[in-house]
């Protein structure tokens, strides 16, 4: 059986990559929801420059964006902050990809089962 990518996935290729993904799993710190994203914005003054033509927006601001209940909050952060965040925000984004790859890894031993549909 071989993988969607043509290369060949037995049990033993996949029971090793699970180890060294849980493995690592293990070492990460704390996940913090959401990511940094630099935004430039407008405010509430019609008079400012960032009303103007061409408009000169104020910023840019690091903000720290996640999504709570299917909305999104954001908060300006300052530098110190967002240097404080940013670890654990990586955490988070590489807990995802862990995350995805033992999914994949899965989605191998389905195909590996004769049993099985294929998925
Ligand atoms: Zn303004």
């Amino acid at each position: 059986m071989t993988s969607r990518t043509g290369r060949r996935v037995g049990p033993a290729t996949i029971e090793r990559r699970r180890v060294k993904i849980t493995a690592e799993i293990a070492t990460l710190g704390l996940p913090l929801p959401g990511s940094l994203v630099e935004r430039s914005t407008r405010c509430g003054n019609t008079g400012c420059r960032c009303h103007g033509d061409p408009p000169q927006l104020h910023g840019p601001y690091l903000t720290w964006t996640r999504k709570v209940d299917n909305k999104t909050i954001t908060r300006t952060l300052d530098p110190a902050q967002a240097e404080r965040l940013r670890p654990l925000l990586d955490n988070s984004r590489r807990l995802r990809e862990l995350v995805s790859e033992f999914e994949a890894l899965a989605l191998r031993q389905v195909e590996n089962d004769p049993a099985q549909p294929d998925p």
